[in-house]
């Protein structure tokens, strides 16, 4: 352990994995895991990254030790969550490419399907998600890593939804969630959501042409239809991937 290592206690991550940090018994900042990295966050002091979380929580003593970090009670910098993104169902930190689009559609889908709420933008594949369960309103991160299945099969891992949902027998008996999700194979939505290779195709193009002329009321009306809330939202993700998949042909 380096020098620093003794000064530092890792908290309890909150409801959005961060995890507070106190430095010489006082609170220092937060640090959270983002793709591999480690981030470390002070009020007032430029958010860095890390390789692992000791090096994260050290970057907090050395701040502490600069004086750089403003004094409790002064506002607290949420430069990731309170940065604007174009639509609130993609992590203003992922940018609108097909590739994002397509793992954010197929992801939106599934819980859906699997009767989670998601109350920030699909953030990949790798980090926590916030999301709600509509089981029981629990709310929580999860991995879309976890909840997607493996190798194809579907099968949400866990298999447990979290600590507290509603027991097994009841989950497993589909009632619940036959209720509480409806999936539509056309979309009968007023702006329509694309559910066919062709129209999703078009809708792909009109990201990359908007993105490519900085034009964000384009891109934000575009990207509402390839994610916003949809019934066909299963059959849309499947038209999208269709789409890039001939593309690439
Ligand atoms: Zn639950
Ligand atoms: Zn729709």
């Amino acid at each position: 352990m380096n020098d620093t290592g003794s000064r530092y206690s890792i908290g309890e991550p909150d409801g959005t994995g961060r995890y507070p940090v106190a430095v010489d018994g006082h609170q220092a900042g937060h640090i959270y895991r983002w793709h591999r990295r480690w981030h470390a966050a002070a009020p007032g002091c430029k958010e860095t990254q890390h390789e692992d979380r000791d090096l994260a929580a050290g970057q907090l003593v050395k701040l502490i030790e600069q004086g750089a970090v403003l004094a409790e009670g002064a506002p607290a910098q949420t430069p990731t969550l309170a940065a604007a993104g174009y639509v609130p169902q993609l992590s203003p930190r992922l940018q609108p490419t097909p590739g994002n689009i397509r793992h954010a559609a197929k992801a939106l889908a599934r819980l859906n399907e699997l009767g989670w709420e998601p109350l920030e933008g699909y953030p990949g594949a790798d980090n926590r998600w916030l999301m709600r369960c509509r089981l029981c309103e629990w709310v929580g991160t999860r991995w879309w890593s976890h909840l997607r299945g493996r190798n194809g099969d579907n099968r949400p891992r866990p298999s447990y939804r979290h600590d507290g949902c509603i027991p097994m027998v009841e989950q497993a008996g589909p009632e619940k969630l036959t209720r509480l999700v409806v999936t539509a194979q056309s979309c009968p939505c007023k702006v329509a959501h694309p559910t066919t290779a062709d129209t999703a195709a078009a809708l792909l193009k009109s990201v990359a042409r908007a993105r490519r002329a900085k034009d964000t009321t384009s891109l934000t009306a575009d990207l509402t239809r390839l994610l916003g809330p949809c019934p066909a939202a299963t059959v849309r993700a499947a038209a999208i991937d269709a789409a890039l998949t001939a593309a690439k042909v």
